[in-house]
């Protein structure tokens, strides 16, 4: 009998997009995030045309739920008295938006908060692992008609007390009616699946004809895994089962049936940054400074990210899927 609490897994010598051996890159990385048991090992995929990086051994997926029991979607965010972080963190965030309009990125962080249907005529969308449905208020006041699917019912119930529709359950076992969704959109959702070519399959099933899929996703390419390493936080094990850049992502658009596929890569998101700063310097300073270290540390990566960007166009925090079916 194995601990109740254990994440099962399984080994995963070879890649799962391009069937190439795995080269071991990280050991014994702990949950640094949300403490769920167990340590765990990175491979890249030694196919240079390829790049994913995943864990081996992979947490078997009936198990995975286990690495969600505190995640952060799962926060009550009314009630009790906020901590002194929190509220310096609260002060420091309009100075560090102000800041961040100032730079040439704001453009983009304003396009990728929309997942870019900003600028198109609004139909019916649905957004895959909507958490507890902040994208799809923002879209529902742009005029979207928005729907949600979840496969957390803490998460979901948050999102359902906002008035959005929400399918609980994974995307593949609620068959919802084929064509039937104008947009769907995928925030940071792609990277947490075992079989990204069956859940890309089945958004194309949804979309309408010349409808379009808007995904993001850590690009393991990125200047700040570069630059952090083993405490750059989109490697999240055992959450991110498996870490994308544009190569590796092509070809499970292309399997999925897209029509049209257009994938690059983008500097605009500063989460990531934040966290990688927090997870190489905590407890090397206190904690209140170290908030305000961060933000200015987070604005100034972002810069140097985005200028990097500019001279390689595949090294942006990002990836980035518009994915159209064919009309
Ligand atoms: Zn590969």
């Amino acid at each position: 009998m194995h601990n109740a609490n254990e994440i099962r897994s399984t080994p995963c010598p070879e890649c799962k997009i391009c069937g190439s051996p795995g080269i071991p890159t990280y050991k014994d990385l702990p949950d640094r995030l949300f403490s769920s048991p167990g340590l765990w090992n990175l491979s890249k995929c030694s196919n240079s045309e390829c790049g994913l990086m995943w864990l081996d051994p992979m947490p078997l997926e009936e198990d995975i739920y286990k690495a969600y029991r505190s995640y952060y979607t799962h926060g009550d965010k009314s009630g009790g008295t906020p901590s002194l972080e929190a509220r310096i963190t609260k002060a420091l965030v309009p100075i560090f938006q102000l800041f961040m309009r100032l730079t040439p990125i704001h453009r983009e962080r304003v396009d990728i908060e929309q997942m870019f249907l900003g600028n198109i005529v609004p139909g019916r969308v649905l957004e895959v692992g909507c958490g507890d449905g902040t994208m799809l208020s923002r879209l529902a006041d742009l005029g979207w008609s928005v729907e949600g699917q979840e496969v957390d019912p803490i998460s979901a119930t948050i999102a359902a007390k906002a008035n959005i529709t929400i399918h609980l359950g994974s995307l593949v076992s609620l068959n919802l009616p084929e064509a039937s969704y104008d947009a769907i959109v995928m925030n940071h959702v792609i990277e947490h699946v075992h079989d990204p070519v069956k859940l890309l399959a089945e958004c194309q099933r949804l979309l309408k004809p010349g409808g379009i899929l808007v995904a993001v996703t850590p690009n393991i390419r990125s200047f700040a895994h570069r630059a952090f390493h083993s405490n750059w936080r989109d490697l999240d094990p055992p959450r991110h089962v498996m870490i994308h850049c544009r190569n590796s992502l092509h070809p499970v658009a292309e399997k999925a049936g897209f029509a049209s596929i257009k994938i690059r890569t983008v500097s605009a998101k500063a989460s990531s940054i934040y966290r990688s700063l927090q997870l190489k310097y905590e407890n090397k300073y206190p904690k209140v400074p170290m908030i305000a270290l961060c933000y200015a540390g987070t604005l100034l990566f972002m810069v140097l990210a985005w200028l990097a960007q500019r001279k390689d166009p595949d090294s942006g925090e990002e990836c980035l899927m518009i994915l159209k079916k064919l009309v």
